[in-house]
């Protein structure tokens, strides 16, 4: 076995981890649990425990008794006597389905898979999809329901409840869960390309092949009820809906790159000031969830090489081999015009393909 191979599946081995931040009415019942030690301050970390980038921890908690945590709901889990609020429904989709189908007490909106399709389908009118949340918000959550998400055919998670931790910063709580995830390749297609990855909202992202081919995604429009028509239940429900629908949006990108690539690059993203409105924060979050974190996490899963690279000009830089012109006024919006030798095109596309250049190296 060699040296990489070895590397590469010890990292494998690993467990990832997923963090979610705690909501704010829950620190209370947090404190609670501290001091009735159900929830055990950690000096360090056992190796291989560190906490994801972006959370830099200053105090470390483990459960006393792991199988003190239940899920209840998409939004509420149980440690011990409190409860604890979350956007457990925020995990990427293997980790959700792991963590539901562990938790006996998990009670979830009948036909919500159904409900978001609907939703997602072109020319449903904002009426319809009020009249569908209702409809599931009046029968309550049930157990026994599958999750929101449709379950993936290629990654499937396991939760492992004895490394669940509690990450407390200067003035935020974070819950860790540690997931297991195996992947299987659905073709058996030998692929060889290497894809550069522009990525954003609208599109969502484009990938450029060495080859030259381009594949752009594009998100999936709502029809998405005035939120005064909403109860605070119904109100609550639509978000999990645009959140989902974000993520499957988000998915289709990963299931393409397993299937056409063995090296993706991608840009260093960071996290730019946003001010969202409600129905736009939820999708966005879940781009940006599958952006910043589950791509690479599933990327290394699945073995396909993730490198991420410097994104200065990327857009405004000439993609011909013999041009590299690069100047701010070579893009305007998402129209791409060199300025030194008047190569035309698509200013995201542009970017994939500068990505890619960049990353080849
Ligand atoms: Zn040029």
């Amino acid at each position: 076995m060699s040296q990489s191979q070895s590397q590469s599946q010890s990292r494998r081995a690993e467990p990832e981890r997923q963090i979610i931040q705690i909501a704010r009415l829950s620190y209370t019942a947090l404190y609670e649990l501290i001091r009735r030690r159900l929830l055990l301050r950690i000096d360090r970390l056992p190796q291989g425990q560190d906490p994801l980038t972006g959370v830099r921890s200053r105090t470390s908690y483990q459960l006393s008794a792991p199988d003190a945590f239940q899920l209840l709901d998409d939004t509420t889990a149980r440690i011990g006597p409190v409860e604890i609020t979350a956007a457990y429904s925020h995990l990427p989709s293997p980790a959700y389905q792991a963590l539901t189908q562990a938790s006996d007490a998990f009670r979830q909106y009948v036909g919500l898979p159904e409900l978001l399709a609907a939703a997602r389908t072109p020319g449903q009118t904002p009426a319809q999809v009020r009249r569908l949340i209702e409809a599931a918000v009046q029968q309550g959550r049930q157990s026994g329901q599958p999750g929101l998400y449709v379950p993936s055919q290629q990654f499937q998670s396991e939760w492992i409840p004895d490394e669940i931790l509690v990450h407390q910063t200067e003035t935020e709580f974070f819950l860790s869960l540690a997931f297991r995830t195996r992947f299987q390749r659905l073709s058996r297609a030998r692929v060889t390309n290497r894809v550069g990855l522009d990525l954003g909202l609208d599109p969502l992202s484009v990938a450029a092949h060495e080859n030259g081919a381009l594949h752009t995604f594009r998100p999936t429009a709502l029809a998405i009820p005035a939120l005064n028509s909403l109860t605070p239940e119904a109100r609550q429900l639509l978000n999990q809906l645009l959140y989902a629908s974000g993520r499957q949006d988000a998915e289709q990108v990963l299931a393409y790159l397993t299937h056409h690539a063995r090296h993706v690059y991608a840009e260093h993203l960071t996290h730019r000031g946003m001010s969202l409105r409600f129905v736009q924060r939820a999708r966005v979050q879940a781009v940006h969830d599958f952006h910043f974190s589950w791509l690479s996490q599933s990327l290394n899963v699945a073995g396909i090489g993730f490198t991420r690279v410097d994104p200065a000009g990327t857009s405004t830089t000439c993609p011909q081999p013999d041009c590299r012109h690069r100047h701010a006024d070579n893009r305007r919006g998402r129209a791409f015009l060199c300025r030194a030798c008047g190569y035309q095109g698509d200013a995201d596309a542009v970017g994939a393909s500068n990505v890619l250049t960049r990353g080849i190296g």
